[in-house]
């Protein structure tokens, strides 16, 4: 599946945030035949739907989907000129399919800042310039081989050439990957350099107990305006309030939130936000059996989204009956929904919508 990865400097609150994410995590026990490494968190994602739609089968089981984070540790300063764990830390980096940075927000007098003093732009650029100059090295490295070729007037090399000059352009900048536009056959060439900077990114603001009600403090201020230039969204947590809020149950849970006067857990925003960043969505079964939640990236079609569930599933496919969310629990139930023609059959071009509660249908 795909994962996010959790960075930051030293300080800043990330094993807190990811001992909360571990804790809160998906019971181990159900998901025997996962080993799971020690820096993956797998959580649960929280969608008001999947309730709903259990109160509406009264299934046996009710499954939610998971999402799983990578907590990446390691040295960050002098990675990309580093060796051993600098590179460690670019690698780990590059197996991940987005970033959550998480950066300090918070004043402690007791915790002390890796550069002296909570700076939450320069923690950002820290971390930033680190993948920007890696990714200069790769597209150097190209830049080197399709030079000579170029010239001589090749064509591949020359539409390559001419994207990696764009890209060293802004790398020499200090811009990232994900801010240059391309076309989208150059983006097919940019997808195979790999390179850190392309990937989505959410910034995560760790506050103290005391701004969490406003959701907000001067340093979120400055973190906002920095990372609107990048298209970046923003998520307000506490971590330390996180860490403790994991360890109540789901009524304690919520009254805990009423007093801070907040709607959702920075975990549950951290959660969904990360989820849609890359291109995520749920489908779900339901059945007198189970009520599932069932993830898949946007733009899938029908029998891809069938062989989610199992492989078979989509060699058969013959088609998925199909009803939206929202027109089921207008019609309130499956045979209303279906006498009011809301319950579609569709084929193999069907792209599935994010809410559908599928039934798929197949041989075997
Ligand atoms: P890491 O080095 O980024 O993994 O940071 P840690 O999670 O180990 O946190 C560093 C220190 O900051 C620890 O003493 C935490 O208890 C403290 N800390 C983390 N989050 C918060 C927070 O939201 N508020 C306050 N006041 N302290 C925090």
């Amino acid at each position: 599946g795909l994962t996010a990865g959790i960075v930051g400097l030293p300080n800043v609150g990330k094993s807190t945030l990811f001992n909360a994410i571990t804790q809160a995590g998906a019971e181990s026990a159900n998901y025997p035949f996962c080993t799971i490494d020690p820096n993956v968190g797998i959580v649960e994602v929280p969608d008001y739907r999947l309730q709903k739609l259990s109160e509406l089968f009264k299934p046996k089981r009710t499954v939610p989907t998971t999402f799983e984070f990578t907590d990446i540790a390691g040295i960050v300063k002098g990675a990309s000129k580093g060796e051993g764990l600098g590179n460690k830390f670019l690698s780990h980096i590059r197996q991940v399919d987005a970033i959550c940075h998480v950066v300090r927000c918070f004043d402690d007098e007791n915790i002390t800042h890796v550069d002296g003093k909570v700076d939450p732009i320069a923690d950002i650029e820290t971390i930033n310039i680190e993948l920007i100059l890696a990714d200069l090295e790769t597209v150097d490295k190209r830049i080197d081989r399709v030079a000579k070729i170029a010239k001589q007037k090749d064509k591949q090399a020359m539409f390559e050439y001419e994207i990696l000059m764009k890209l060293k352009e802004a790398f020499e900048n200090e811009k990232p990957a994900r801010s240059v536009s391309f076309t989208e056959e150059q983006m097919k060439y940019v997808k195979q350099l790999h390179l850190l900077t392309i990937k989505p990114v959410l910034y995560v603001a760790n506050v103290s107990e005391e701004d969490i009600s406003s959701g907000s403090n001067e340093y979120v201020e400055k973190v906002r305006k920095y990372v609107a230039a990048e298209n970046a969204e923003v998520i307000v947590v506490c971590a330390k309030i996180e860490s403790e809020m994991v360890e109540l149950d789901s009524e304690e849970k919520e009254m805990f939130l009423q007093e801070l006067g907040i709607q959702e857990s920075g975990l549950d925003q951290l959660i969904k936000a990360s989820y849609s960043l890359l291109g995520l969505a749920t489908y779900f079964t339901a059945g007198e059996q189970e009520v599932r939640a069932w993830t898949f990236r946007k733009g899938m079609k029908a029998p891809e989204c069938a062989g989610i569930i199992h492989s078979d599933f989509e060699r058969g496919f013959i088609r998925a009956e199909t009803v939206s969310y929202t027109d089921l629990i207008e019609a309130g139930s499956m045979a209303a929904a279906r006498e009011a023609g809301k319950v579609r059959l569709e084929g193999k071009d069907y792209e599935v919508q994010d809410g559908d509660i599928i039934h798929f249908r197949f041989n075997v």
